[in-house]
């Protein structure tokens, strides 16, 4: 299959472009498109052929449920059974935007799309593109990251291009996007509201907004095998390099404006034992400190004093290590507020 890569200004957005894109997805194909948080790719969330496609284009698990995307809150009302009081508000507060919430499903969406569940996934973004194309197919699109299982979210036109070349109909390529980390997943289908994955919308804004909001005990528990953390805290487990990744913490987790000459030591000396094997290592660090490191290959996040930057440019980072055959990777850490805890 030919895979077009069709641009998009999202100053300017031309509907004649988005209308080709809506007749794929309408005729049960798959475009990739721009979302505020990564490159998203969608099927039609309705159609359990469809949604088959994206598994096989991802190579992801079946049993691993997809996200619903609709361009306006009259859209949720056919695809659950009810939108409980929290759901409400958290509309209200966070849509359009990085926010998913799971309600109990209703009978037009397919098993295919909720991986066997009763309940159902659903955002709605605000990235132009995006919902603009969903309101144009006037369906709900599933949409996973546009990724191959396995890989880092894509953030821009040329990493989905890299995994999903011949594999689907369309690209949108609206540019890069701007916040690099998936969307929070909050259930509200039960009676207090549960965090299921950590993202853009932190739990404090969660809280501030529904009052009560418990969080997952598993994504609190340990952290994914090819993380190696060197002290408790957040960890990057979706990201899932194919490099090993290691966090250097501070030791007070309380610092997020310095980084300490102990942690530069460290990633220093991990480095270089490492370079002496014989192995590809890459280091992440911020602006600030991208001098402190002689060795390895070196990438800075952007500023730490700026840290909108940092995490939008992880994702980057962490593919280019892949491409480069990296083995190791030694990071810096963040504050869990612009990167999300543990997931
Ligand atoms: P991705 O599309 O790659 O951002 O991943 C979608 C995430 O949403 C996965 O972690 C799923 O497990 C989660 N998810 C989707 N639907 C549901 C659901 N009905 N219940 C719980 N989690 C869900
Ligand atoms: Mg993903």
């Amino acid at each position: 299959m030919d895979t077009k890569v069709v641009k998009i200004d999202k100053e300017q957005i031309d509907d004649e472009k988005l209308m080709e894109a809506a007749e794929i997805l309408r005729a049960g194909g798959l475009v990739a498109f721009p979302t505020e948080t990564v490159y998203g790719l969608g099927a039609n969330a309705l159609n359990e052929e469809a949604a088959k496609k994206i598994y096989a284009a991802k190579g992801r698990p079946s049993d691993n449920p997809l996200i619903a995307h609709i361009s306006k809150p009259e859209e949720l009302a056919p695809l659950v059974k009810e939108v409980p009081e929290a759901g409400k508000k958290l509309m209200e507060a966070y849509w359009p935007g990085p926010l998913t919430m799971i309600f109990p499903k209703s009978d037009i969406v397919p098993y295919g799309t909720t991986g066997g569940l009763d309940t159902v996934a659903i955002r709605m973004p605000s990235d132009p593109i995006a919902n603009r194309m969903i309101a144009l197919a006037g369906i709900p699109i599933a949409a996973p990251s546009a990724n191959t299982s396995g890989r880092p979210s894509p953030t821009t036109a040329e990493h989905v291009y890299q995994d999903m070349n011949g594999k689907i109909e369309m690209i949108l390529d609206g540019g890069a996007v701007g916040i690099g980390v998936e969307s929070t997943i909050v259930d509200v289908s039960g009676p207090v509201p549960m965090l299921l994955r950590p993202g853009a919308i932190t739990i404090e804004m969660l809280r501030e907004t529904v009052g009560q909001v418990e969080i997952d005990p598993a994504i609190q528990g340990p952290m994914a095998a090819n993380v190696k953390p060197k002290a408790p805290g957040m960890k990057y487990r979706h990201y899932a390099p194919k490099a090993e990744l290691v966090l250097v913490e501070e030791k007070n987790p309380e610092t997020k404006e310095v980084i300490s000459d102990r942690v530069i030591e460290e990633i220093n000396l991990l480095a270089k034992s490492r370079l002496d094997q014989g192995q590809k290592v890459g280091i992440i660090c911020t602006e600030e400190t991208r001098d402190c490191y002689p060795q390895g290959m070196v990438r800075s996040l952007g500023f730490r004093s700026r840290p909108e930057t940092i995490a939008h440019n992880l994702f980057a980072v962490l593919r280019e290590f892949d491409d480069l055959g990296v083995d190791y990777i030694y990071s810096e850490s963040f504050p869990k507020d612009h990167l999300g805890r543990p997931s």
